[in-house]
């Protein structure tokens, strides 16, 4: 069984964070991350709001920067996906699909994923017009007409990214108000190629093989519509990564894990930082700050 004195789950800005500081503590420290580290960023094309950088920084460039940093602290890097954590004596020992890796203290730091629709066609669709990630799919949607669904700054700056590429997009949003920060509606409400569709949502989405149109229903008069279209974002918001921690450590209705004000959560020796935590603010610049509390906070634990 692989053994580390710090084990990281998940490797978004918050485990990054944390594992550049316990790696540098000269903490053996091991990060798990099932997809690309960076995690959401990774999939953001321009972060604007970071700070020291006034033109911006690419989202796969700053994730790729703060793996190779965490690297030549002497982190290293699994591929996989916790199944389950559990204390064995006074080791954590978190399984996984492959195999089981023992800590003497854990990170959560898995973060959040994107919420799905769950419609008929979402799924089906998925990777065949549908998809959570205009960044990796922009390019295959040159001239064609999109939706995107959501009125947060998820949907208004992926959207805004998309025209780049699309011909025409439709902000499809419940309310008619977005609930997206001024600076964002204003660049989207200036973009010629964004058009609004308020107060509806999408109930279906179909095509043949790939997406070809989306049911629209009217939230106030429930008035239906199909709308012609050759893909849909999705960007309602997000739902905690935090499965492999049920019953293990106290979590609120959501799935989201509770901490104090020193990101200890119920269980002794288990932090959580940036995303997967109740109270987090949604920001790179925050759960960066989060996964360096919990890192000092994890070797203030293990030098008791
Ligand atoms: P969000 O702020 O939670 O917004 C989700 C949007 O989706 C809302 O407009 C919501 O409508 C809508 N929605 C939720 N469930 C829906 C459903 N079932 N059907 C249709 N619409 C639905 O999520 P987000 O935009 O992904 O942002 C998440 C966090 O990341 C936020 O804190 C945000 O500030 C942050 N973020 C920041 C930046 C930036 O600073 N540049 C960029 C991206 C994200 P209602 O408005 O009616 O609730």
């Amino acid at each position: 069984m692989k053994s580390c004195d710090v084990l990281i789950i998940g490797g978004g800005g918050a485990g990054l964070t944390a594992a550049i500081y316990t790696s540098r503590a000269n903490l053996k420290t091991m990060v798990m991350e099932r997809e690309i580290s960076g995690g959401q960023i990774a999939t953001t094309d321009m972060v604007a709001n970071y700070p020291g950088f006034p033109d911006g920084v690419l989202g796969p460039d700053w994730s790729q920067k703060c793996e190779q940093q965490a690297k030549n602290f002497g982190t290293e890097f699994i591929q996989g996906e916790a199944v389950k954590i559990e204390r064995k004596g006074k080791m954590l020992v978190c399984q996984t699909a492959q195999d089981p890796i023992e800590a003497k203290t854990i990170i959560l730091a898995s973060g959040a994923s994107f919420r799905k629709l769950g419609i008929p066609g979402e799924k089906e669709m998925t990777g065949r017009g549908v998809s959570y990630c205009a960044t990796c799919d922009g390019a295959f949607f040159k001239n064609k007409d999109v939706v995107v669904v959501g009125g947060g700054d998820s949907a208004c700056q992926e959207g805004e990214f998309l025209t780049r590429f699309v011909n025409k997009l439709d902000i499809v949003h419940r309310r008619d108000k977005l609930r997206a920060s001024y600076a964002l509606q204003q660049t989207v409400e200036k973009n010629k190629k964004i058009g609004f569709i308020w107060d509806t949502v999408v109930t279906e989405i179909k095509g043949e093989g790939k997406v070809q149109s989306v049911v629209t229903k009217n939230t106030k008069t429930d008035e239906e519509k199909e709308v012609e279209t050759d893909g849909v974002f999705i960007y309602i918001g997000h739902d905690p990564c935090s499965e492999y921690v049920k019953g293990f450590v106290d979590m609120d209705d959501h799935g989201y894990v509770l901490t104090d004000a020193k990101l200890h959560t119920s269980q002794e020796g288990v932090f959580a930082c940036g995303e997967i935590r109740q109270g987090a603010v949604r920001q790179l610049v925050s759960c960066c700050g989060e996964g360096c509390a919990a890192a000092l906070e994890a070797i203030g634990y293990l030098n008791e």
